[in-house]
């Protein structure tokens, strides 16, 4: 499972999804670009998201719509809001580096093998070590003994006066590891000329704030009523210590983000209702459901504004045979706001004009990375079928696909590129289509596969004749004749569901 990180990092190089930022200058650690399907395939996951919050948003428990609106903010604020929200003094990991190595480490990344016989040396190891990686070095360095002679500790959970007696994850040698120090992960910048500590910003490390800051204006501007929820797609920036697993965890990522105002005594109703639709929104783009795992997080890893999280795991390859988050849903009380209050100075509350009452709501937040999510999708749609040229095809839902449909002319000669080029025109103003005129059919068909295309309208001799074209289905490889006219509705119904 592991090993399958590797092919689809490089099937995704290959076929133009997502390519290392400043690939030609040996890259920039942590940071990707996306490239012409990489961007199709993020714009559905992205529109999708927006038109099951903001256009349609869910049915509530009551069975009438709830109500959603957008906003999309300035990626540098006014730095006061980061010392309001937590995140100046408060968005820390804790950073072991190691002295000999010169590396560094997040200290809850890291696990420690520690004797169980209390004899001898620790040796310190990356989370997602596999086995076999672990046997060999301690093979090497642990004289004979083999991983049932430890016991198992994360770094972050020993005391750094133990540390001298660990081997560090990427020495041989004991004792080279500091002690865990705080690193904040927010990027800053200088507003304006001059480099000073007054003009010092931060680009934000969520897309939330952006929302909280608006919470008055929206609610002067527009005509929300508790419970309501504002939505907010962006850029979002941590300088991550250690990134890794290819698009998981980059330092500028993207975020989707919903923060859900409501009343205190309402929190529990609400909090189940958005666990239960967002579950159901990954079912729907054909992630399967024993793909999804949901960890209630321990009090003890609660962020600082949390009182409950819920999160929403996937099981991504590195992460096998267990998972990672994909999103999380959290009560993150009225914290923000009341920060945000009281560092501004701004009467924020909410005034209801039945109860005559102001308070601020509570907040229930799905946060979703959509960076991470598009990693998700290629996972799942990932399929080894050695009974096909290309040996594996992308099974994207089709609502996902980031082309709906490749039109093949079987040959090169007018007869055949003439109604292909029609069809094309037909096509591309309602969906995303590829016209692909030269080689061969098979390897034609091999790329689309590996693409994810779900349908490959062939033109060929009869073409002209009986105004048919021939409808590849990409799953199950089965071939049949529709009429040229019936295309658009094909499709329609195939991706919409009519
Ligand atoms: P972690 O503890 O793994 O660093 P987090 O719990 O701090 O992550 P949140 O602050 O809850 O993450 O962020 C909400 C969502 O944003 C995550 O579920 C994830 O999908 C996405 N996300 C967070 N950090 C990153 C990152 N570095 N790269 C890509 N996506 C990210």
């Amino acid at each position: 499972m592991k090993d399958q990180m590797k092919d689809i990092v490089a099937l995704c190089k290959r076929r133009g999804f997502i390519f290392a930022a400043s690939d030609i200058y040996g890259g920039i650690n942590g940071f990707w670009d996306y490239g012409p399907l990489g961007v199709e395939l993020k714009n559905n996951l992205r529109d999708r998201w927006w038109h099951d919050m903001v256009i349609a948003p869910p049915i509530g428990p009551d069975g009438t719509p709830i109500s959603i609106v957008g906003v999309d903010s300035s990626i540098i604020q006014n730095p006061n809001c980061w010392e309001a929200s937590g995140h100046v003094g408060g968005f820390n990991d804790p950073m072991v580096d190691c002295r000999e190595s010169k590396k560094r480490y997040r200290a809850d990344h890291v696990f420690v093998l520690i004797p169980k016989d209390g004899e001898g040396v620790s040796f310190a190891f990356d989370k997602d070590a596999e086995d076999e990686l672990i046997e060999k070095r301690l093979k090497k360095l642990a004289k004979g003994k083999s991983i049932d002679d430890f016991e198992r500790e994360m770094l972050d959970q020993i005391p750094a006066a133990n540390f001298n007696n660990i081997v560090g994850p990427d020495t041989k040698n004991k004792g080279t590891l500091t002690e865990p120090r705080q690193f904040n992960m927010m990027f800053h910048t200088y507003v304006g000329a001059t480099a000073s500590d007054d003009n010092k910003a931060y680009l934000r490390p969520e897309t939330c704030a952006g929302i909280f800051l608006n919470f008055k204006n929206v609610v002067d501007s527009s005509r929300v009523k508790v419970p309501f929820g504002i939505a907010q797609i962006g850029k979002a920036f941590r300088n991550e210590v250690t990134p890794r697993n290819f698009i998981f965890r980059s330092r500028e990522f993207e975020q989707m983000e919903l923060e859900w105002f409501c009343e205190e005594e309402d929190v529990p109703k609400w909090f189940d209702f958005w666990v239960e639709q967002r579950t159901n929104f990954w079912l729907s783009l054909g992630v399967d459901k024993s793909a999804l795992h949901f960890l209630d997080v321990p009090k003890d890893d609660l962020a600082h504004y949390s009182s409950r999280t819920i999160d929403v795991e996937y099981k991504f390859p590195f992460a096998a045979p267990g998972f990672d988050e994909l999103e999380g849903i959290a009560h993150r009380g009225n914290y923000d706001l009341t920060q945000h209050q009281k560092h501004s100075g701004a009467k924020i509350e909410y005034y209801d004009q039945q109860e005559n009452k102001r308070y601020l709501p509570h907040v229930i937040e799905p946060s979703t990375g959509l960076t991470r999510g598009v990693l998700a999708l290629i996972c799942e749609a990932y399929t080894v079928d050695e009974n096909r040229p290309s040996g594996v095809y992308l099974n994207f839902h089709p609502s996902m696909a980031p082309k709906k449909a490749a039109i093949l002319p079987l040959s090169a000669k007018p007869e055949h590129v003439e109604p292909a080029q029609k069809l094309y025109m037909e096509l591309r103003n309602e969906f995303v289509v590829d016209l692909d005129i030269k080689q061969n059919i098979g390897k034609r068909y091999a790329r689309q596969d590996e693409i994810g295309t779900p349908y490959c309208f062939t033109v060929d001799s009869e073409t002209a004749e009986d105004n048919c074209v021939t409808v590849r289905d990409r799953n199950t490889m089965a071939q049949e004749r529709i009429p040229l006219d019936k295309v658009k509705a094909f499709l329609r119904e195939k991706i919409n569901g009519g």
